[in-house]
């Protein structure tokens, strides 16, 4: 089954993409497939290279750099927003951060300092790009983040970014309730387990990526490409009646408690 969904004459902001895994690209292509124009930003100049080639041959696109902890390079990034597209229909937050030591350890042995990197730049950006976007969103506009399961149950070895992505998914609330007045909806994707560079930093994730797949009912993990046909729901008219929540694509290994072999 095919559904087609043409989105041309809207305009997106997609922050986060640094190679061709990232769960960033797979909505970005979901996005230009249906002929939305897509500006990109990316942390630093090392990743502008990536971005190039990943948009050579499309048409319609833009790129900034923007560290999404900087007010400066957000206020520089929705200037160029609003010079390039006067107004934005979707906003997409694919970004997250925690230094390695605060995984690799006891999460009781997370310091001060990590702590408050990873919650700012998992969590706190996400209000802070949705303020300055906030004059630019255009009534039907959608925001969409990016979470993991961590917030809700332990996963060993996740630690701080656990707690990070339940206070990304309380902002989702919280940022849905204020911005529903303007007729903007913000919701945040529950993805599974997927071989992105971020993915890499967290100790023992190929056991994790294993185990995930196994308790699957479907028996497999979710794919990039499955993030981005929901991303595409909740951004367009599609998910008009959804907003402030947690939605799961992990090919349901999120419901279950165990596995026991038969
Ligand atoms: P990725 O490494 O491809 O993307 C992470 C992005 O965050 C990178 O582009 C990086 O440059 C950006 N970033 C980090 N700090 C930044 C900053 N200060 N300013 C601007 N950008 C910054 O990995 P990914 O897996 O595609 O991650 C995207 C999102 O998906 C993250 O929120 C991640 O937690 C979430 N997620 C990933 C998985 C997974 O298994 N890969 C599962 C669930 C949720």
């Amino acid at each position: 089954m095919s559904v087609s969904i043409d989105l041309s004459g809207k305009t997106a902001l997609v922050m986060g993409v640094a190679n061709a895994r990232s769960l960033g690209w797979a909505i970005a292509q979901q996005l230009l497939a249906a002929g939305c124009r897509v500006g990109f930003s990316y942390q630093g100049e090392r990743l502008k290279g990536e971005l190039d080639k990943l948009l050579a041959g499309h048409e319609n696109v833009w790129t900034q750099q923007a560290d999404a902890t900087s007010e400066d390079d957000l206020s520089a990034l929705f200037g160029r927003v609003k010079d390039e597209f006067g107004g934005l229909d979707y906003l997409v937050h694919s970004i997250a951060f925690a230094p390695r030591a605060a995984m690799d350890g006891r999460f009781l042995d997370t310091t001060e300092a990590d702590w408050n990197t990873a919650l700012n730049v998992s969590a706190y950006t996400l209000v802070s790009t949705c303020r300055h976007a906030e004059t630019l969103l255009r009534p039907g506009g959608s925001v969409i983040s990016l979470t993991y399961h961590a917030s809700q149950k332990v996963v060993p070895k996740y630690n701080v970014m656990g707690v990070a992505k339940a206070a990304l998914e309380a902002t989702t609330r919280y940022l849905a309730s204020e911005m529903g007045a303007a007729d903007v909806r913000v919701n945040t994707i529950s993805a599974g387990p997927m071989r992105t560079i971020a993915a890499r930093s967290i100790p023992g994730f190929g056991t994790m990526y294993e185990k995930a797949a196994e308790a699957a009912p479907l028996g497999r993990n979710a794919t990039p490409d499955e993030v981005g046909k929901l991303a595409l729901f909740l951004l367009s008219d599609l998910g008009s009646g959804m907003t402030g929540q947690t939605v799961y694509v992990d090919a349901g290994s999120s419901i279950m408690a165990m596995k026991i072999e038969n």
